[in-house]
């Protein structure tokens, strides 16, 4: 039975579950931690490193080391988002060749998927380590909030990973899941989850049949933690700059050891009151004197550079409340998901808006996962899990299409069930028109060019006819996925055109099937690469012992024909093993390491017996 792993694929950590015994597991990584970085470096000498490896040498690396990428999926390299990431982080993005965005790692550039895909390979690898087995397919989680071409580079991002991506779901509904799975409640929850870099309210109605429906959603992309850093940042930097006129934000460096100690402060303003934030050597004047940087932080103040991001998200969580008819009354219980909850003034806010004590019962930094987990096992063939879970979720933002006059023709409303499928029929609009180019759009303004242009086709070979005379019927769809398909129909001669909207996710069929590619074969080579540097490890401790015995060995028997000869084959052995090891010979050094474990089993024997 092959299991399926939910990942919760976090802006700025990620975090892996599998069910077990119709429980599910949060599963730690090599250094035991239930989280890893969502971070992503490559090293001078060409090496990629994942997780936390790759956090812990971000200020010595930081042009090199990426964070955040989630920001960056799925968008445009002319989006307002990408020039706001653009003008702070400290690694390079560059334009794509679709109007994408890339980021330059030392000499190459990497598609946003193919980023997020190492960090998905990382979990698969924490997954299958803890299993003992290959993993292949997965449930990812996504903002609620994400539109088409997002939650389409999230999947390109598992392919290149080597996951097929069964199903993707949004964060607040895996977050109820986990909440309310298996125990039988009939209530309306609302989900707040505040994370690294996205803002999520749903309210979902749970029934005691096991069904999570979800009423209304709503979110800010740009909108998390990192936002209360850059405060914490912009006051440093300010504080610094009116102190000794120097903007420390043009040294990457220094921004990078900012951006660590901006949110460590917050983290720790969290339980006590102040912190003191020291950065010595933080650059140097014109005059060559280092200079350092020390000030205290207190956690009131630390609410008053941030209260508009508190109050910002309270706003939409009423805006979603009108939207779904609801009042704060009907919610009977309220959930806190994401790192960012943790912080009091958020709690706070959160609890004064609803009137109530939000819900303890779980853990904010690994719900999304267990919830993607349980999904998956659903999913999957834990056949008991199977009738127990119906996942109702909405789509997000309103789906249509571009009409004459530059206006947007919704089709689908937001907070509309999916899987769903809409048609509509229009007619030509000019006399003699052959062909009918249809642009597919998601968002909620009136103006098409102010929404997200997810793709555009052309219907050709239609009738020559006066305007109005050829009819054709426009099908949009989401699956159960979030992700939109859409075909129109000649309806004279039945003529049919379909896309999965793929055109502006960034990357090409061609483009993905060489990163699903490259992924593999990486894979491929980190295996061969971790499994020659455990027999090495194993095959220089060996060879620490012989040379340690060796002596004793050598006083014993170093006076017979037979001794010196065993002595000379021992140092044979250990010359080929070196021999292996500079050839990175995994092959040979497994022959070796046996040839040493019978020297030294031999050099112990002689050792005891004398
Ligand atoms: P997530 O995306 O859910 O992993 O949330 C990560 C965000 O939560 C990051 O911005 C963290 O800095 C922030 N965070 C984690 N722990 C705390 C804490 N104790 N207090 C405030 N913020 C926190």
């Amino acid at each position: 039975m092959e299991k399926v792993i939910g990942i919760d694929l976090g802006t700025t950590n990620s975090c892996v579950s599998v069910v077990e015994n119709g429980a599910a597991v949060v599963i730690p990584n090599r250094g035991g931690y239930k989280t890893t970085p969502s971070m992503v470096a490559m090293t001078e000498a060409g090496k990629r490193l994942v997780g936390h490896l790759a956090k812990r040498q971000a200020i010595t690396n930081a042009e090199n080391t990426v964070y955040s990428a989630k920001r960056l999926i799925g968008r445009k390299w002319n989006s307002p988002q990408v020039k706001q990431v653009a003008s702070s982080a400290s690694y390079s993005i560059v334009e794509g060749p679709h109007n994408d965005v890339r980021i330059q790692l030392r000499d190459k550039p990497h598609s946003i998927p193919e980023i997020s895909a190492m960090v998905l390979a990382e979990m698969k690898l924490i997954a299958e380590e803890y299993l003992g087995h290959e993993v292949t397919k997965a449930v990812v989680t996504v903002p609620a909030y994400f539109n088409d071409n997002q939650r389409q580079a999230t999947k390109d991002a598992g392919a290149i990973a080597g996951l097929d991506v069964i199903r993707i779901i949004n964060e607040p509904t895996a977050a109820a899941l986990a909440y309310g799975f298996g125990r039988n409640i009939d209530r309306t929850v609302a989900v707040y989850d505040l994370g690294g870099g996205t803002f999520d309210i749903s309210v979902l109605e749970i029934g005691s049949e096991g069904v999570f429906r979800v009423v209304s959603t709503n979110g800010d992309t740009f909108l998390g933690g990192e936002d209360f850093d850059a405060r914490v940042i912009d006051w440093l930097v300010d504080g610094f700059k009116a102190e000794h006129g120097i903007d420390l934000r043009k040294d990457r460096m220094a921004l990078q050891r900012l951006k660590d100690a901006a949110e460590k402060a917050k983290i720790e303003l969290s339980s006590v009151r102040e912190v003191e934030i020291n950065l010595p050597f933080i650059i140097s004047s014109g005059r060559n004197e280092a200079l350092h940087l020390q000030r205290v932080l207190t956690r009131a103040e630390f609410e008053k550079l941030t209260g508009d991001l508190v109050d910002r998200t309270v706003e939409i969580v009423r805006q979603t409340l009108d939207d779904a008819g609801l009042s704060r009354d009907d919610v009977e219980d309220v959930v806190l998901v994401g790192g960012m909850t943790r912080m009091p003034r958020v709690e706070r806010a959160v609890a004064e808006f609803f009137g109530r004590e939000p819900s303890k019962g779980v853990h904010p930094d690994e719900v999304v996962a267990v919830g993607a987990g349980i999904q998956g096992a659903a999913l999957g063939e834990e056949s008991s899990m199977q009738s127990k879970v119906v996942l109702l979720d909405v789509t997000p933002q309103t789906l249509g299409m571009m009409v004459a006059g530059g206006l947007f023709e919704p089709l689908i409303p937001k907070d509309t069930t999916v899987p769903t499928m809409r048609t509509k029929s229009f007619t030509t609009s000019r006399d003699n028109q052959t062909a009918v180019k249809i642009l597919v759009m998601q968002g909620e303004n009136d103006q098409a060019d102010k929404n997200e242009l997810l793709g555009e086709f052309i219907l050709t070979g239609l009738r020559r006819a006066p305007a109005g005379a050829v009819e054709i019927e426009v099908t949009f769809e989401i699956n159960a996925d979030g992700i939109v398909s859409v075909h129109a129909k000649d309806l004279e001669t039945g003529k049919e055109q379909s896309i999965t909207v793929t055109a502006t996710s960034g990357l090409t069929p061609d483009e993905l099937r060489d990163m699903i590619d490259a992924g593999e074969q990486y894979a491929v080579e980190r295996k061969r690469d971790e499994e020659y540097e455990g027999r090495k490890q194993e095959a220089e401790s060996l060879i620490h012992e012989i040379e340690r015995l060796f002596e004793k060995v050598a006083k014993v028997v170093g006076g017979s024909d037979y001794g010196r000869d065993a002595l000379d084959k021992a140092h044979t052995v250990i010359e080929k093993t070196r021999a292996a090891i500079a050839r990175r010979d995994t092959e040979a050094l497994t022959q070796q390491v046996d040839a040493l474990s019978r020297t030294l089993r031999m050099f112990k024997g002689v050792v005891q017996k004398a």
